[in-house]
């Protein structure tokens, strides 16, 4: 046999042997890239295509030609239009491909298998087919028929759309991506220059040498999926990051309107839709859902601003994170991108947390902590301006007996009345905090010690002037206060002690009363005579 046909059958041949072997490998990869089954399909096409070329070349005979090319024929249609297939999956564009419309691809490529397959019926692949006269072995000589035009015009169309999605989608990708991508690219090109090589009649007794192609770009596979894990790790394209990230971004031209926007972005601001695309951004946001300080919108020129968003089933937190986006020729600013984060969940448990830091859990009033750190604060801003201030612990009465006769949770509903009781005589600036158990604690900046006492006063006497409504029934209660005027240079801490023996002398002195601290000088009040150091025993509670 002449060494150039020889050649051609063997190389022909490991065409489709690498074919096979890549049909088979991608088979067991099937779970790794979504249009793996498309490229099994497309391995498999050049599979019979190739044997098919190499045993058409071995044929001996018109006939036994002409069933080979039969035979190529039901693969080598579907092979561009496999092609491009894979190629729209592997740019992330695998939504656009529906079965319907994968079918609508294969369509032609039937049709081409089909016609052949009778076309000694009609010619309209091949117009005619006879055998060479100048080659050394049988081969076939054609005359194109109407479909042999249509088919060719398909097949290259289908090259040349694969070609130029891969070359727009190589601008976008990541460098590591670029070897498969090319891969492709030079997969999809090869056999479309070597048509070119055939049609310019530039092959030996014009050998078709497409099916050679076909090996070298298999072997182009080999090499990819060796080295740089082709088919199993597919690029992720950047349209697709910024769609699937679950923090909003909204793109800003350079004159502030809205260039783009993603999914997540849309859902956090409902009004983002199509339309809004090319509006000013800062008209887009509608003034109601935004606090009044944040309606100015610069929070989307902000590097780092947290706004309030009145959704319809509740407030939202988001943060917005805006930066120019520069040229990349010449640096001038191209426009904005916004990166919007839902911090709601991060606010609420900030706030639940400075609750729980500031607030006592049963009471709602200040803890002892905080009622120390504003205090202690009140207490300097008063030295500094001047002005008095007082302070005042008060402890319930025979609280223990209280629990002890009626249970804890009565004893919990004693204490919530007590801080209600109190709270209807406070002040705006007067600071009410639990100091421990059932004992309190107040700091009244801007009352003197006469105001101070009147206010405690008011305060015992409502207490006192009968028992709570409890679950189990009418508990009285009554407290026993302990004052104290602050002096400059006296600490918060000597203020305190000082109040809490003034409270125990009026522990001592028969409970429901209320007491200076010693030194402190008591104003004769101006109301009916005070109840000090008479024992008033709680009405309900025994003892
Ligand atoms: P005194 O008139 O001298 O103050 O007598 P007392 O019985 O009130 O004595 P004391 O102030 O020492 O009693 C504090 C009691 O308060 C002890 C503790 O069991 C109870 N107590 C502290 N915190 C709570 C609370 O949150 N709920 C209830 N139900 N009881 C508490
Ligand atoms: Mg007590
Ligand atoms: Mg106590």
């Amino acid at each position: 046999m002449n060494t150039a046909f020889s050649t051609f059958i063997a190389v022909f041949a490991m065409s489709g042997v690498l074919s096979v072997l890549l049909a088979l490998y991608a088979s067991f990869q099937k779970t790794r890239f979504t249009g793996m089954t498309l490229f099994i399909w497309m391995s498999v096409a050049t599979a019979i295509y190739t044997f098919g070329s190499s045993l058409e070349l071995a044929s001996s005979s018109l006939a036994e030609i002409k069933f080979w090319i039969s035979f190529e024929y039901l693969g080598l249609p579907f092979i561009s239009p496999l092609n491009l297939l894979v190629v729209f999956h592997y740019i992330g564009r695998e939504r656009m491909m529906t079965p319907r419309a994968t079918a609508a691809f294969l369509v032609i490529p039937f049709l081409t298998s089909l016609l052949m397959l009778t076309n000694d019926l009609h010619g309209l692949v091949y117009q005619s087919m006879d055998l060479r006269a100048d080659s050394p072995w049988p081969l076939a000589d054609f005359a194109m028929g109407l479909w042999y035009v249509v088919n060719g015009s398909y097949t290259l169309g289908c090259g040349v759309v694969g070609m130029w999605l891969l070359a727009m989608h190589m601008r976008q990708t990541l460098n590591v991506y670029r070897k498969q991508t090319a891969t492709m690219f030079v997969s999809l090109f090869l056999p479309i220059g070597a048509s070119l090589v055939y049609i310019l009649n530039l092959t030996p007794y014009h050998i078709d040498p497409v099916p050679a192609t076909m090996s070298l770009t298999n072997l182009l596979y080999c090499w990819a999926i060796l080295s740089a894990g082709m088919l199993t790790s597919t690029p992720v394209v950047r349209e697709n990051i910024l769609e699937s990230m679950r923090d909003g971004v909204l793109v800003l031209d350079a004159a502030g309107r809205l260039a783009d926007y993603n999914k997540a972005a849309s859902q956090m601001f409902p009004f983002l839709t199509p339309e809004r695309i090319g509006q000013k951004a800062d008209q887009a946001f509608p003034a109601r859902r935004l606090r009044p300080w944040d309606t100015d919108m610069t929070f989307l020129e902000a590097e780092d601003r947290q706004i309030e968003w009145l959704a319809d089933d509740g407030a939202r937190h988001y943060r917005f994170r805006s930066s120019i986006v520069y040229h990349k020729h010449g640096g001038s600013p191209a426009g904005r991108t916004v990166v919007v984060l839902d911090v709601t969940e991060n606010v609420l448990l900030h706030r639940k947390l400075e609750q729980m830091a500031t607030y006592d859990g049963m009471t709602q009033i200040y803890n002892r902590t905080h009622f120390v750190e504003r205090s202690e604060k009140l207490l300097i801003e008063a030295w500094e301006i001047g002005e008095p201030l007082t302070i005042a612990l008060f402890d319930i009465d025979r609280f223990k007996s209280i629990n002890d006769t009626h249970g804890h949770d009565v004893g919990d509903c004693v204490i919530r009345h007590v801080v209600h009781a109190c709270k209807i005589y406070l002040g705006d600036r007067d600071v009410f905090g639990r100091y421990g158990g059932e004992e309190f604690a107040l700091c009244m900046p801007g009352r003197s010690l006469e105001d101070a006492y009147g206010l405690l006063e008011r305060v015992r006497r409502e207490l006192d002037s009968g028992p709570v409504m409890t679950p189990s029934g009418p508990v009285g209660a009554t407290a026993s206060f302990g004052l104290v005027e602050a002096r400059p240079g006296r600490p918060l801490k000597r203020l305190t002690k000082l109040a809490d023996e003034a409270l125990y002398r009026a522990k001592q002195s028969g409970r429901n009363n209320v007491q200076l601290a010693a030194g402190e000088h008591i104003p004769e009040p101006d109301a009916e005579p005070l109840p000090t150091g008479k024992d008033v025993p709680a009405k309900s509670v025994g003892d």
